[in-house]
């Protein structure tokens, strides 16, 4: 190495990469004894503003933030981007390390897996909403297993998760309060691209034309919102919304209002709080959103 280079490696901050059961207890012990409030960020990488704003929510409530970065397979159907989910390593090393992060866990899939590993969490209430259930049935059977062997692992204080993905926020909090672990799920709003398009490490697969149609979805939910909260009757306005939204080039899986709390489908907004949540492809891209109306 270089002597320019040693300096530069000097300037960029460290952060701890643990990648065993073993090396994880050794970390949370340590801060245990000296009762410093711990933060995990839960992610599966390919980091953007999205998740570094999580982070710097944890950051905000706890001395100790700690960001997870495991591919979770088991929320992955057959057909589904297991294979292809992007994984950027370096560049996420990077903007932890930028972000002073304490500790990054990293375990692969056999720590998390092992031979013999044959327990599931089958989570019900917001998890059977009929929402991202209906289209991936096996999703958060994955999700809650993963995330509550994340919660058990790191016992962290706080655990922060992105209304980016509603349903599965509220499955996360449901899940936590039903199995008494004692982490705080704070959610944080959806972090944008300038054109309103939601960040999301799915958009790296759009083509540029798709990347130009893609802000369509959130400008259709916010229409909708608008129309909604002036009155316009709650059928009928989905229904333009959802056509607006195919008109651009989306086939739609699902958009509906429901309960912003219970995820309960509703008759009328005064049924309220009211969250919009769409799901749409866009050529083999899915994407998701949603907003309160
Ligand atoms: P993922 O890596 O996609 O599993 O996401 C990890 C966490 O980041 C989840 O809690 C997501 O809801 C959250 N997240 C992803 N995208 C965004 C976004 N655009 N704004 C806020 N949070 C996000």
């Amino acid at each position: 190495m270089s002597a320019k280079s040693k300096s530069a490696a000097r300037r960029q901050p460290k952060v701890q990469v643990l990648r065993t059961i073993s090396a994880l207890r050794a970390w949370r012990g340590e801060l245990r004894r000296k009762t410093q409030p711990v933060a995990l960020v839960p992610t599966m990488g390919a980091l953007h503003d999205g998740h570094l704003a999580l982070v710097r929510l944890a950051r905000r409530r706890a001395d100790r933030v700690i960001v997870s970065i495991f591919v979770n397979p088991t929320q992955f159907a057959p057909n589904e981007d297991f294979s292809s989910y992007p994984r950027t390593w370096d560049a996420d090393l990077a903007k932890l390390a930028a972000l002073q992060v304490d500790a990054i866990w990293a375990p692969d899939v056999k720590t998390m897996y092992p031979d013999g590993f044959s327990t599931k969490i089958a989570p019900g209430g917001p998890a059977l909403a009929g929402l991202e259930d209906k289209f991936r049935p096996h999703f958060f059977g994955g999700v809650c297993t993963v995330v509550a062997k994340l919660l058990l692992q790191v016992a962290p204080d706080f655990a922060a998760f992105g209304e980016k993905d509603y349903q599965q926020l509220k499955v996360v909090t449901a899940m936590a309060r039903d199995l008494d672990i004692p982490t705080r799920i704070v959610g944080l709003p959806t972090v944008r691209e300038k054109d309103g398009l939601a960040m999301s490490s799915r958009n790296a697969y759009l083509s540029p034309a798709e990347r130009g149609v893609a802000p369509n979805l959130h400008r259709a939910l916010k229409e909708c919102a608008r129309r909604l909260k002036g009155g316009a009757p709650l059928a009928a306005t989905l229904g333009e919304a959802e056509a607006a939204i195919e008109a651009v080039g989306f086939a739609v899986d699902y958009l509906e209002a429901r309960h912003a709390e219970t995820l309960a489908p509703i008759a009328a907004i005064k049924d309220g709080p009211v969250r919009l949540l769409v799901a749409a492809r866009l050529g083999r891209t899915r994407l998701i959103d949603n907003i309160g109306v």
